[in-house]
């Protein structure tokens, strides 16, 4: 079988999605023996070849990572954007911590991208679900439930039923609500889901005593955050 050649690529980021992929240990090490990585610099590879399949972790912050990108894009056949920095720049979290100055702009303004995965960091069952699918030849499909259907499913308690503020209800699943887990309240990092009703779940959030944070007011105006669709 031909094994598919891969590289991972790093922007500006935290190298946080890289490490949930290291994270798979053995069964990352089972992936590998599928698949041919020429490229990686948390594990010192460097091969500017042409690759099936691109990883690209982290935003364009300067002009340097736009030519960056553009070059990458050219010598992949399959190209994915790894994590919310890559795929919406960041813009939820570059606007909760005021930081809304610097350049953060998504690789999608720069190339065509075949996939993302969502979310700060990436879900590692996730990115084995793809590059499964990679292998075998098949489309990635995502999940199209949101944080709450998941939620619910796992029976934790709501947080809006405790007067906090959490955004799963518009939010896209594919993380088994690990924050709710946690006892805090999603922040939409893997961003909205299918046909969700922003204007509904503002109306809730009211009658619920909970004050609206502005960035989901100009979420009524257009787009929102993760807007691009994994095909
Ligand atoms: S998406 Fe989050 S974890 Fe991944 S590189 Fe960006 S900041 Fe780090
Ligand atoms: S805690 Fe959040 S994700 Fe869970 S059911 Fe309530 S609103 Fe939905
Ligand atoms: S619960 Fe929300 S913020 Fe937390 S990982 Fe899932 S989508 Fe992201």
């Amino acid at each position: 079988m031909h094994k598919l050649k891969v590289g991972i690529y790093s922007l500006s980021s935290c190298e946080g999605c890289i490490v949930q992929i290291l994270n798979l240990e053995e069964r990352l090490l089972e992936v590998l023996n599928h698949v041919d990585l020429v490229e990686c610099r948390v594990l010192g590879l460097k091969h500017d070849d042409e690759v099936d399949v691109a990883f690209v972790e982290g935003f364009v912050s300067s002009d340097e990572e736009a030519t960056k990108i553009k070059e990458i894009r050219g010598r992949s056949r399959i190209l994915i954007a790894l994590g919310d920095c890559a795929y919406s720049g960041m813009r939820f979290v570059a606007k909760d911590f005021g930081t809304s100055t610097i350049r953060a702009d998504p690789i999608n303004m720069y190339v065509n991208v075949d996939y993302h995965l969502r979310g700060c960091p990436i879900d590692s069952e996730e990115f084995l679900s793809l590059i499964s699918d990679l292998i075998h030849g098949k489309k990635f499909k995502e999940s199209s439930k949101t944080v709450c259907s998941e939620c619910i499913l796992l029976e934790n308690k709501c947080l809006l039923d405790k007067g906090f503020l959490c955004l799963g209800p518009i939010t896209r699943g594919g993380c088994n609500a690990i924050c709710i887990a946690n006892n805090k309240g999603c922040f939409g990092c893997r961003g909205l889901g299918d046909d969700v009703n922003i204007s509904a779940f503002i109306e809730s959030l009211k009658s619920k005593g909970i004050s609206i944070p502005s960035y989901l007011l100009g979420l009524l105006k257009g787009p929102g955050y993760g807007s691009s669709q994994n095909s």
